[in-house]
């Protein structure tokens, strides 16, 4: 009979019988793929087309017992296992070659309480999905701009977005989690219960546990919302960036505007001939009262002549949509991050000599402003660690081809070293590529050790390593003592 080939846990193959995996797939409620199933390659393509690995099973997981089936199978037999939300990571750790992939797609339920605004959440829902059941009832809680990322990953890594400068990232306005820990348990965790795992989960990452079920804090959001781009010429880039800083530092929470430098893509509102064409864009979203917001977006106006812009009140479902098609699943992406505490004029003349040679139409630049409700938690509340950040800054390479891979990374990575000086030091988990681990320590800064015992406690054996890896002290003793051998 043939075997079915696995990679381990320490990256050597073994193999299981035949017997051994229709066991397994007899106690699950979901299905056990194996390559030669016509879903799997669906189920193991994500977002950045850089990534294409091949797990040797899939387990589509319909609950959290699937999940605890799983996880137990992956270390009873110490297989590699990677565990997949909304496929949005850019390093790809969704997706494992050889191991186990537990995709949890397919848990989808959202239960919105509107008395407690409150959300109970399975893990395989989207942000479109997360807001269309929550504005149902006229209630949102913070997210990220994209609305088909996942809900997962991006709270296990902080998770950020318009609502963000008001009420705080996604972590913050996480009330509790059932996780699934690597001895199989399901533990509640709270303020109230497992108070170390849920500091950990809030920013840690995948490293302690599969979350089958987050529950979240709701607040009054629209339904109706003034949002919106206004587009200015890239010769005024220096000055915009300049006012833009100084309107920063006093601007209401209510409102949030990030700053895209890019080559203007061909939306309707644009004059053709600025299509393709370098320009500085403010993407602006106002949670207030529209008369408040009509005069602090009026002086941002007032910043230069526009070349074409489209502000107006749009259901903050579509504002949350407004990003996908730039940002559609099948480009080559690569990313370089860096957190700010100040735009410093040195910083904008670095990042506008990059700005002026971008490699492909659909590389771009952002700042998000994240300045607010976030900066006021202390430091140690959380393992997400970098509460004292006002700006987070992405460098978004993204292009078709894979000849063109030298060049966008190389001009994402120039332009991350050129950075570095004016930047801060740390970075945002989620936004880290499969090059970075050597980031990791700096993306929790101070926590760092906090997440290493706490690793030590839940994960001893680093069976969720396909994350950015706090690695427990056993795996890292071992790693120096055989770097002194
Ligand atoms: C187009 C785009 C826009 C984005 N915009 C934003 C933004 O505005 N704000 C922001 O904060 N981030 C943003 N991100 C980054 C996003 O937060 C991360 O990519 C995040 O990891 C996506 O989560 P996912 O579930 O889709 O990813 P996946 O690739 O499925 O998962 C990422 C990792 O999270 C872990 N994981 C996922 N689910 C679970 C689970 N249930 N339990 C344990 N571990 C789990 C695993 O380690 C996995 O490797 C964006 C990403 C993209 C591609």
């Amino acid at each position: 009979m043939p075997r079915i080939e696995l990679t381990t846990l320490s990256g050597d193959k073994t193999s299981l019988s035949e017997a051994q995996s229709t066991q397994f797939g007899q106690r699950l409620r979901g299905r056990l793929l194996r390559p030669e199933d016509d879903d799997f390659r669906e189920c193991r393509t994500v977002w950045n087309a850089m990534i294409d690995r091949c797990p040797g099973l899939i387990v589509r997981a319909m609950g959290t017992a699937d999940v605890r089936e799983a996880v137990s199978f992956a270390r009873d037999n110490s297989l590699l296992l990677s565990i997949r939300g909304g496929g949005h990571n850019i390093a790809g750790n969704a997706v494992c070659d050889g191991g186990v992939m537990i995709d949890l797609s397919g848990m989808k339920s959202v239960q919105v309480d509107p008395a407690r605004r409150t959300a109970r959440v399975e893990p395989g829902v989207t942000l479109g999905e997360l807001d269309h059941e929550t504005q149902s009832y006229g209630l949102a809680t913070p997210t990220g701009i994209n609305s088909t990322t996942g809900i997962a990953g991006l709270t296990l890594g902080g998770g950020f977005g318009w609502l963000t400068r008001k009420y705080g990232l996604t972590i913050d306005n996480l009330l509790s989690a059932q996780v699934v820990t690597a001895d199989g348990a399901v533990r509640r965790a709270a303020a109230d219960e497992n108070q170390d795992l849920f500091w950990g989960i809030r920013g840690g990452g995948g490293n302690l546990g599969v979350v089958t079920l987050f529950e979240y804090q709701l607040h009054a959001v629209g339904p109706q919302i003034l949002s919106g781009l206004l587009v200015f010429p890239f010769e005024q880039a220096e000055s915009i960036l300049r006012q833009y800083r100084e309107f920063g530092r006093t601007a209401p929470e209510d409102l949030t505007v990030w700053v895209i430098l890019r080559k203007a893509p061909p939306l309707p509102f644009l004059p053709p001939e600025v299509h393709g064409k370098e320009v500085v864009v403010l993407a602006v979203c106002y949670v207030g009262t529209p008369e408040t917001g009509s005069r602090a977006i009026n002086q941002l106006r007032s910043f230069s002549q526009t070349v074409g812009e489209a502000v107006m009140p749009t259901p903050y479902v579509a504002f949350q949509k407004a990003f996908d098609p730039l940002l559609a699943p099948g480009a080559r992406n690569y990313w370089k991050s860096h957190d700010f505490t100040e735009i410093t004029d040195g910083a904008i003349r670095t990042v506008l000599d990059y700005a002026s040679h971008l490699p492909s139409p659909q590389c771009e630049i952002f700042f998000g402003h994240v300045a607010g409700q976030m900066n006021r938690i202390p430091t140690d509340a959380t393992a997400y660690s970098q509460r004292h950040v006002k700006y987070m800054m992405n460098v978004h390479g993204r292009w078709e081809q894979a000849a063109s891979d030298t060049e966008c990374m190389g001009w994402c990575r120039q332009l991350f070293q050129a950075m570095a000086p004016h930047a801060t030091g740390s970075v945002y988990v989620n936004f880290m590529s499969e090059d970075e681990l050597d980031r990791v320590p700096a993306a929790y800064g101070p926590n760092y050790q906090r997440l290493v015992q706490l690793k030590d406690k839940y994960d001893p054996g680093n069976l969720f390593r396909l994350n950015q890896n706090v690695k427990p002290s056993r795996e890292r003793e071992m790693t120096q003592t055989a770097r002194e051998f």
